[in-house]
């Protein structure tokens, strides 16, 4: 059951999501927008938009199955549109619209869906891609809530409300989640493990040789590609086109079997590795286990780990395999001390899970309160163009050129993962070539 206080809160919610504002700033703005269920003809205020909800926070309806939108949607200028319909009537300077952009807003970016349909879940206990509805209605290219953003603006304009444009640019977060870090990450004792496997010619001499020279540093381990990140951001994304970018490393760190079976090889390579990044500028987050997002109380300790090894407070997180299962999960998650998220994608289909391309506050639609996390919606990962959406190189160039395209038309963040083991040469994947090709676009004005 929800009351009407939720319901208000999950309007200023949706409203300063949508506005891209801070609560002081949003607050001088909600006396222009009535968002209050329809009286016939009523609109007594000037100088308001009226938007009329649709059903959707009707206290019967709001958190069962008949709160879920039907196939196939209305659109809205164009844009899908979840609730409400499309019409809007102009009298003087009132504006009625009846397309009910707020509970669509909210459903998206509160993954409201996978609340309902908590029995749809994957292999993995996480909500698949291809059934949520921006997928299924065809709109997960497309960052909708942004659109709603401009065509809310465009609403008030009409009223005589000019909203400041946000101060946003269009900026790139490249981010690598840290699944492996040693070819051999049980150290000197795996190599010596391929011997008899080489003598009995199971194994390739310059494989064992390459391990050894591995282990002897006297051969950098093909793993350790952290380089190419900050390379490819100095090839000037940030000074000529003024692109703001950031890079986030990513370690697992618990519940490994690296991890945990062989610490100290695995601590000696991470402390290196980790304090390289930080001197470069990089950031470092938790890359949550397997197992965290099934049991996410084992956040803590895995902050901790990793906070002992690079020796500063961690922050940001996104879960292996981008296991954040259920929403609530997110208590959890804050209660370990972070505050920064970029989980939410879906592995089997890149795009805009959320509807949105730009970090902004998590809320549960539940109890209606935020989790004090700021989501950055990833956009694209390299496993999902190749082995799940099963593109071809060039058909994977198109469909991130249009997500990048989508994300720099709205100002947005451009969340990108690559993880380290798919930036080494002679592969048999087109990841590393399509890395420098979507870096090459960043650069293209
Ligand atoms: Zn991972």
């Amino acid at each position: 059951m929800i009351n009407n206080e939720q319901i208000s809160k999950a309007f200023k919610y949706t409203l300063k999501v949508l506005l891209d504002m801070s609560t002081e700033d949003v607050a001088n703005y909600c006396q222009f927008i009535k968002y209050l269920p329809r009286r016939e003809n009523f609109f007594p205020e000037e100088r308001v938009l009226y938007i009329i909800p649709s059903n959707f926070f009707d206290s019967a309806i709001y958190g069962t199955e008949k709160s879920l939108p039907l196939l196939p949607l209305k659109e809205i200028s164009g844009i899908p549109l979840l609730f409400g319909y499309n019409k809007i009537t102009h009298d003087g300077n009132r504006l009625v619209v009846y397309a009910d952009i707020i509970a669509s807003a909210f459903f998206l970016l509160t993954r409201y869906e996978e609340l309902i349909r908590k029995d749809v879940r994957d292999e993995h206990r996480r909500f698949p891609g291809e059934e949520s509805l921006p997928f299924r209605a065809d709109f997960i290219h497309r960052p909708v809530v942004d659109e709603y953003a401009d065509l809310l603006r465009s609403w008030l304009k009409i009223i005589g409300i000019n909203v400041p444009l946000p101060k946003r640019k269009f900026s790139l977060q490249l981010t690598c989640d840290v699944d492996h870090i040693n070819t051999n990450p049980f150290g000197i004792i795996s190599v010596l493990r391929r011997i008899p496997s080489f003598v009995l010619g199971r194994q390739n001499f310059m494989t064992v040789i390459n391990s050894l020279a591995i282990q002897l540093n006297l051969k950098t381990d093909p793993l350790h590609t952290f380089d190419i990140y900050f390379d490819a951001l100095q090839k000037g994304i940030t000074e000529v086109q003024n692109i703001r970018s950031e890079i986030t490393f990513f370690f697992l760190v618990g519940s490994n079997k690296y991890a945990s079976l062989n610490r100290t090889n695995y601590r000696k390579t991470a402390i290196s590795i980790i304090r390289k990044i930080i001197m470069k500028g990089g950031n470092i987050g938790l890359h949550a286990s397997y197992q965290a997002g099934s049991e996410p109380d084992l956040l803590h300790e895995e902050c901790d780990i990793l906070e002992q090894l690079c020796e500063c407070k961690i922050l940001r997180n996104r879960h292996h395999y981008l296991r954040w299962n259920e929403i609530e999960d997110g208590w959890e998650i804050k209660n370990s001390g972070i505050n920064w998220d970029s989980t939410l994608g879906y592995p089997d289909v890149a795009g805009f899970r959320l509807g949105i391309c730009r970090p902004f506050q998590l809320l549960d639609p539940e109890r209606m309160e935020l989790f004090e996390i700021e989501e950055h919606p990833l956009i694209l990962m390299e496993g999902t163009l190749s082995e799940r959406m099963q593109l071809s190189f060039d058909e994977a160039y198109d469909y991130s050129k249009n997500l990048i395209r989508q994300t720099r038309k709205h100002s947005g963040e451009f969340v990108m993962l690559w993880h380290n083991s798919s930036l080494i040469l002679h592969q048999n994947n087109y990841y590393p070539a399509l890395f420098n090709k979507i870096i090459d676009i960043m650069e293209m004005s």
